[in-house]
């Protein structure tokens, strides 16, 4: 089984040791040709328009976006949720756009611009949570399971293969959120 982090800018190593400790094949993914045979793909947090704007001159929007469309499990973080949202509020332009949600950047405002909750999380129970200029849900297409609401926000979805946090897994020693990701992935015939 290999794993693909998104490592354009961002926190994409802390997700790469806790891929590694959970005994995972990690590959950095900075072109295209680095997509080839990853039977999952996380996409980190960091800043969303700096990365969207990198996937389009290196030419990894499109080819992303089709695999996701074709079934790559995916797990986002932050500003990788933004990235996956298929509506960015007040914005024109969304990123990859395979998650029928409206996201809303920086949501928290200033006061809360980073916070820890103890959040309740379905499938995975009580979660030590870290938001850093966190985005929120502000709704969700009908078909999108709703995984965890936090002050009536919601901050973590699933839709099939596609794995939406609005805060930071990476950031806390708890890697049940990687092992459930991890579950969802079957090893592709073509990766060794
Ligand atoms: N505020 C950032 C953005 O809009 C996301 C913050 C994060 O990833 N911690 O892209």
């Amino acid at each position: 089984m290999k794993v693909g982090i998104l490592a354009l800018q961002g926190a994409f190593i802390e997700h790469e040791k806790i891929i590694q400790e959970l005994g995972v094949e990690v590959v950095e993914i900075r072109q295209r040709k680095d997509l080839e045979g990853i039977d999952g793909l996380i996409l980190p947090g960091g800043e969303s328009t700096v990365q969207g704007k990198l996937l389009r001159q290196l030419g990894l929007l499109k080819p992303i976006q089709q695999l996701i469309n074709e079934g790559l499990p995916v797990l986002a973080t932050c500003a990788g949720l933004i990235l996956l949202a298929k509506t960015i509020d007040q914005e024109e332009t969304a990123h990859l756009g395979t998650l029928p949600i409206v996201i809303k950047r920086n949501a928290y405002g200033r006061q809360l611009a980073s916070f820890d909750s103890d959040i309740d999380m379905r499938s995975i129970g009580h979660y030590p949570a870290i938001f850093i200029r966190a985005p929120y849900i502000e709704s969700v297409s009908d078909d999108v399971d709703i995984l965890s609401v936090v002050n009536n926000h919601i901050v973590a979805v699933q839709y099939h293969h596609q794995i939406g946090l609005s805060f930071h897994p990476e950031l806390t020693h708890d890697t049940r959120i990687h092992q459930y990701f991890l579950s969802l992935i079957q090893p592709s015939s073509q990766s060794s």
